[in-house]
């Protein structure tokens, strides 16, 4: 049986980005709309929750602060592979969208004067992140989340799991979801849709991310003929806590603390002699990379080996004020108290650049979708994204499409109806994966591409590595075709959501791994031992990946540049 909801539009997610979305589609929609929001867990519980550092926003233009100094640290920071148009729309949003959470409630830090407080943050030249101690998501997503009770017309779902978009020609008309706690089957019918499920970090092993980002708008997507933009560009955050990855946050270094090796040396001096450790984070984690093969790291558990993050230049009482949680974290995980000694690091998947291709709206090119948040590519971060923009941008553009959604909506008003054949197709393919009897634990296939991704596709990459990888992803993909789910029942059936989520990480790890090998240069995140350097005669240009008859296509678009020239990037 499914069960057919009708709604104008769906939001699918319930980040920062699907939040902001569904708040200003019900704005714009003046109660005319019908309106749902999704999400595979509780939606309080998406991922922006555990954001720590901050928001970007160009706050104290009177102090020296710009737009085009924001801008043009964004660009720097990207290597040049952001879209400078997009970037400068940007910038200029930041500010409105981050002062507009605190009249929906939220307390930002304050400076002694009253005004809003600042702190500095790696590759940005003005300290711009505007923060709420270290729980900066948690209060932006309690803020909206209040902020979108105010509107009657949304209604919330809790625990649906997306497993496909419904598109015919061209045109979007809904989701086929799983209700996680009854096992049904549902089709949000709508005209209208937001894809904002985040990320794809879970393809890593060792992360940033909770369990819960496994790239599923991304792979449905892909499969629906839609394009991902520059999904090679992975970030690695300087300092995810040793052995788990959980991340402490940059703003330990924007407050003072600092990075030593082995030997006691502060080691970002020598790479980044101006910024040092708040030099971008591609350049952190490849320096740190870099001392740890070299030998002046600690030998850690399971090959982690690690670097120490010293807190001691902040000082006790401003730890306790402004970094309680990531006190708290090196307490109960580690059993460190960073005010008394140093917390281990390395370098932790953290961040998605690319995601799906959208133009400066947020619009797919499939009619009637959008795409917003950590899952979408704006081509504001490129090959790099600068700490602090992340959230900015979920903001930003979540209220850009969400508005854009509802307009659309107003100006359209025809319904749609399913076609023949959509509920079967949605009950097949929930049947397909409930009926698997075959050889392979979809548990043990996710462990191997973890070890796969972070041995072959991390700080460093080569062409030895990655062509190993697609051809071990090739075999796994094979193998997550004859997998076994052993648990039969329908009520929180979390072996078979864990099936569908672990075949859509292994799907993107081939457009991971095959964008990687084809950009031979250096750029970003990406590095490449065997092209160390940046190629702007060949790759100053986007990665293009679509899946056509089941094969991976690569191919390549521009990247617009408006008054940036690239130049090498010394910080
Ligand atoms: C630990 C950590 C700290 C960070 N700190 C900062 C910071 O201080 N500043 C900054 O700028 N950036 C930070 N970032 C990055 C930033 O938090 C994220 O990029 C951003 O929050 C992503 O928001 P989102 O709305 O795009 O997606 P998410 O918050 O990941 O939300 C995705 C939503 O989609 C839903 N979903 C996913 N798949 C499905 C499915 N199949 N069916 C239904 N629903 C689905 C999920 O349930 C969830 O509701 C941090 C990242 C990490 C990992």
């Amino acid at each position: 049986m499914v069960e057919v909801l009708d709604y104008d539009i769906v939001i699918i997610g319930s980040g920062l980005a699907g939040l902001r979305a569904a708040i200003e589609a019900a704005r714009v929609g003046q109660g005319k709309l019908k309106i749902a929001i999704i999400a595979k867990n509780q939606l309080m519980r998406a991922h922006s929750i555990s954001a720590e550092g901050g928001s970007a926003a160009v706050l104290y233009k009177d102090e020296g602060d710009s737009f085009d100094l924001h801008a043009y640290d964004t660009i720097k920071g990207s290597d040049y592979l952001a879209d400078q148009d997009i970037v400068e729309f940007f910038v200029r949003q930041c500010p409105i969208d981050v002062l507009e959470l605190e009249h929906w409630g939220l307390p930002w830090a304050r400076r002694d004067d009253g005004r809003v407080a600042q702190r500095p943050f790696g590759g940005h030249s003005y300290p711009r992140a505007t923060f709420a101690s270290d729980r900066t998501g948690f209060y932006e997503i309690h803020a909206l989340y209040d902020t979108l009770l105010k509107y009657g017309n949304v209604d919330k779902y809790n625990e649906q799991f997306a497993v496909d978009f419904l598109i015919d020609n061209g045109k979007f008309r809904g989701v086929v979801a799983i209700d996680v706690a009854s096992g049904e089957i549902r089709i949000f019918k709508a005209r209208a849709g937001i894809i904002a499920t985040g990320g794809l970090g879970r393809l890593y092993g060792y992360t940033t991310y909770s369990h819960l980002v496994t790239g599923d708008g991304l792979a449905i997507a892909l499969r629906r003929g839609m394009e991902l933009k520059d999904i090679e560009f992975v970030q690695f955050h300087p300092t995810g806590l040793v052995p788990s990855g959980i991340l402490i946050t940059e703003g330990v270094r924007g407050d003072g603390g600092i990075l030593k090796n082995a030997n006691g040396e502060r080691f970002m001096e020598k790479y980044a002699p101006t910024k040092k450790d708040l030099a971008p984070r591609d350049i952190v984690s490849r320096s740190m990379m870099t001392e740890i093969l070299q030998g002046r790291g600690f030998k850690g558990p399971n090959g982690l080996d690690y670097l120490l993050l010293d807190f001691s230049p902040i000082g006790a009482e401003k730890i306790k004020e402004k970094l309680s949680q990531v006190r708290e974290i090196g307490i109960h995980y580690v059993g460190i108290d960073p005010v008394e000694s140093p917390l281990p690091v390395r370098p932790s998947a953290h961040y998605t650049m690319g995601g799906i291709n959208v133009n400066s709206t947020g619009f797919t090119g499939i009619e009637g979708l959008w795409a917003a948040g950590e899952t979408s590519c704006l081509s504001v971060h490129g090959a790099n994204r600068l700490g602090a923009n992340s959230t900015s941008e979920c903001v930003v553009f979540g209220k850009v499409t969400g508005g854009e959604a509802a307009k659309w909506l107003l100006k359209n008003p025809k319904g749609v109806e399913l076609m023949e054949g959509d509920r079967k197709h949605a009950e097949d393919i929930v049947a397909e994966m409930h009926n698997q009897k075959g050889d392979n634990d979809p548990y043990e296939i996710k462990r191997q591409l973890w070890t796969i991704m972070d041995r072959d596709a991390y700080v460093f990459r080569n062409e030895e590595g990655l062509t190993r990888a697609l051809k071990e992803i090739r075999e796994l993909e094979q193998k997550s075709r004859n997998i076994f789910i052993k648990e039969t029942g329908n009520v929180y059936n979390q072996n078979l959501i864990g099936a569908f989520e672990m075949r859509n990480l292994v799907e993107l790890a081939e457009v991971v791994v095959a964008g990687a090998l084809e950009r031979r240069e250096s750029r970003g995140s990406h590095f490449r031992t065997d092209y160390p350097k940046r190629d702007d005669d060949n790759f100053l240009k986007h990665t293009i990946a679509r899946k056509v008859d089941g094969k991976i296509t690569i191919s390549y678009i521009p990247v617009k540049l408006t008054k940036w020239k690239p130049e090498p990037r010394v910080y």
